[in-house]
């Protein structure tokens, strides 16, 4: 791998401290680090290299996982790395100070100009970080550059074009790496190989063998600090335009002709062109809104929404939100992707259920038995693996047909963070992983009119009890269709 310099906006930030620099530091334990590089931490606070490489030890003692964090030799060695230069990311001239410093670590370890410049800061100083990159110079380099940013990528679609027309002001579009860190879950990741590395799941991935699709992210948790943030941004801005939509299309990309960043990258686009728009007046018939109430979570009673601290009593912000989708495509017309993502729900959980068509439903009806559907279930989150659902003869209950599970579960200690090999592709070069601005130009403009029909309020808002699966109506969207969630 290329040596680099490693420049981080935002370092003395919560982002740095608990994902960025334990990530750094395991990928430097698994060798996946380059021989030579330095990473240089940007922040507002006047704090010396010692300072701050004190507070990265601080950071790995509190948020690595691994053993080897007691290992002074090896964290002296990663700490070694690191420096630090105070800079108000508005000062245009302060940048010219953080070129001297780039310059002088690549000199000293005499490495090419590699740098990659990560934004780990609030997403209005995006603009002008990358802007002030350019014009200080920092940005001419004789090797190669990378800007990585984490949503959100805009707050509609019109912010979102502004965005990134800056950005490709200062970088080309094929060197910004946008971050969704759903898309850095191993599961997500492995959802390419359980599709196209199996012929058995592979020649089944389709509309004439799938009867629905439903994609789940639940969490107990409340709104918590960020109450005032989310109050302004809702489900479909905090969850669904990207994440969700992220997942909807790493079930649904078909098999490209071979497996590279572009190819995927490329069948991701195709989904969301096929992806049904929703018209305003169309989006009652096919979203449920929902709010939580107060509930029993863990025997413990927590408050309503409009009762958290921070939240207006008269709050019409939205906590749930389900969603029937499809994708006009030959492969999936006539299937009905179903999302739901909620706060304050019975059980935390990230998951997709693939439910196949039962023609044999009926064959044991002689018998007044039923067959049960085939579930293929990708679990993302907490638990990481794959069920199957079958049906089996159980001789302990009079050779009846009953359905039982198989299922595979990754070891949770040895599999890595998202971040972790989200930055490793970083420092690779490898973007199969990141957004493309095209899904995040597509995913705002099917996002568009749910987010006008809400403003409108087009659209009841559901309350649900905290502790639930979220609001009946939510049931009743699949209900119409015959199916329920799983
Ligand atoms: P934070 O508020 O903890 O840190 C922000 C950093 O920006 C700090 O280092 C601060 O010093 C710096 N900063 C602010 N104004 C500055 C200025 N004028 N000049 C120089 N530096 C300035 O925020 P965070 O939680 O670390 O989040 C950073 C980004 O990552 C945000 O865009 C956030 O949405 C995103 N994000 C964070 C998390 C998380 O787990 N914390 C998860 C996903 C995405």
């Amino acid at each position: 791998m290329d040596s680099l310099t490693f420049v981080l906006f935002g370092a003395t930030g919560d982002l740095a401290k608990r994902k960025i620099f334990p990530s750094l530091f395991h990928l430097f334990l698994d060798g996946k680090m380059p021989k030579s590089f330095t990473i240089i931490g940007l922040g507002r606070r006047e704090w010396s290299d010692q300072t701050f490489q004190m507070h990265v030890e601080k950071s790995l003692q509190t948020f690595s996982k691994r053993s080897e964090n007691g290992d002074a030799s090896k964290v002296r060695e990663f700490l070694s790395a690191f420096r630090y230069s105070s800079l108000d990311v508005t000062d245009h001239d302060g940048y010219k100070q953080v070129l001297g410093m780039v310059q002088k670590r690549e000199e000293e370890l005499g490495i090419p100009e590699n740098r990659l410049f990560y934004l780990s800061v609030a997403p209005e100083f995006f603009d002008v970080i990358s802007q002030n990159i350019k014009e200080s110079g920092l940005g001419s380099i004789k090797g190669w550059k990378r800007l990585v940013i984490e949503k959100p990528f805009g707050h509609d679609l019109k912010s979102a074009q502004e965005l990134i027309a800056k950005l490709s002001n200062a970088f080309e579009v094929d060197e910004i790496y946008l971050i969704d860190h759903y898309l850095g879950k191993p599961m997500v990741q492995n959802m390419e190989s359980i599709k196209f590395a199996n012929p058995m799941f592979q020649s089944l991935w389709n509309n004439k063998h799938i009867a629905n699709v439903q994609i789940t992210a639940s969490e107990t948790v409340g709104v918590e600090e960020r109450a005032g943030y989310y109050d302004q941004v809702g489900a479909i801005r905090d969850m669904v335009q990207n994440h969700m939509l992220q997942l909807v299309m790493m079930t649904a990309m078909q098999q490209p002709t071979r497996i590279g960043a572009n190819e995927i990258r490329n069948k991701k686009i195709k989904v969301m062109e096929f992806l049904r728009p929703l018209q305003k007046d169309e989006v009652v018939r096919d979203v449920v809104r929902g709010q939580y109430e107060k509930g029993y979570m863990n025997g413990e009673l927590v408050p309503a929404y409009t009762d958290e601290p921070s939240i207006e009593g008269t709050s019409m912000n939205d906590t749930f939100i389900a969603a029937r989708l499809w994708i006009d495509d030959p492969f999936w017309s006539g299937v009905p992707f179903y999302i739901r993502t909620g706060k304050r729900m019975k059980e935390k959980s990230t998951r997709i259920v693939i439910e196949f068509k039962n023609p044999i439903k009926d064959l044991y009806q002689e018998k007044n038995e039923e067959t049960a559907p085939n579930l293929l279930i990708i679990e993302i989150g907490p638990n990481e693996g794959i069920s199957i659902q079958f049906n089996s003869k159980n001789p302990l209950n009079h050779g009846k047909n009953e359905p039982v599970t198989g299922r595979f579960l990754a070891n949770k200690k040895s599999m890595p963070e998202a971040y972790e090999l989200l930055l490793s592709d970083a420092l690779h070069g490898d973007s199969t992983f990141f957004v493309q601005w095209k899904e995040v130009e597509l995913s705002w403009k099917w996002a568009e009119p749910i987010l006008e029909a809400f403003e409108e309020n087009n659209l009841p808002l559901h309350l649900y009890q905290s502790g639930s699966m979220g609001p009946e109506a939510s049931e009743q969207l699949l209900q119409e269709d015959g199916f329920k969630w799983w």
